[in-house]
């Protein structure tokens, strides 16, 4: 049952509040580790197999990994003991990629492969195993591997968690 108040009003509820996932600084801050302990000794170079590659760019806040590069490539191999959660295309410049699993809130990706993979989604990896051929595929413009440390979903610098030159 409806009730007409002739001149009557009807407060308008407060407005919410802005709701933002970043901070209010409004300069860039580094991604810092959103608490993951990643012990000593999880990864190994993911291009240990591959002698003679080149560092050719490091992480930055505008490249959230690291770029090994091999004229021809090389295999890839899994930087440390996980599951296979992703091994096939991606649509945002990824190309032939792979990404793993290593519990605890920790993954690794592996990107711009050849269509050579050694792992299919769902395998369980070891560190050292073959898992991904270096190519240039997705937004690539050499062939090289561009390789992520994501910890809880944030990429940091692989570079505190693995040797790479
Ligand atoms: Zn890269």
């Amino acid at each position: 049952m409806e009730l007409f108040i002739p001149g009557g009003e009807i407060p308008l509820p407060p407005a919410p509040k802005p709701v933002s996932r970043y901070s209010s600084s409004p300069s860039y801050s580094a991604p810092v580790n959103p608490g993951v302990v990643v012990p000593s000794g999880t990864f190994i170079n993911p291009l240990s197999n591959c002698p003679g590659y080149v560092y050719i760019r490091g992480y930055a806040p505008w490249h959230g990994g690291v770029d090994l590069a091999k004229p021809g490539g090389c295999w890839i191999n899994a930087a440390g003991n996980g599951r296979v959660i992703r091994a096939g295309w991606g649509y945002a410049g990824e190309g032939f990629h792979v990404v793993i699993d290593h519990g605890g809130g920790i993954w690794t990706r592996y990107y711009h492969g050849t269509r050579q993979f050694g792992v299919s989604t769902g395998d369980s990896v070891s560190a050292g195993q073959s898992i991904l051929y270096m190519g240039c595929t997705g937004y690539c413009t050499g062939t090289h591997l561009h390789f992520e440390v994501v910890l809880n979903g944030v990429r940091v610098n692989p570079e505190a968690y693995v040797r790479v030159r």
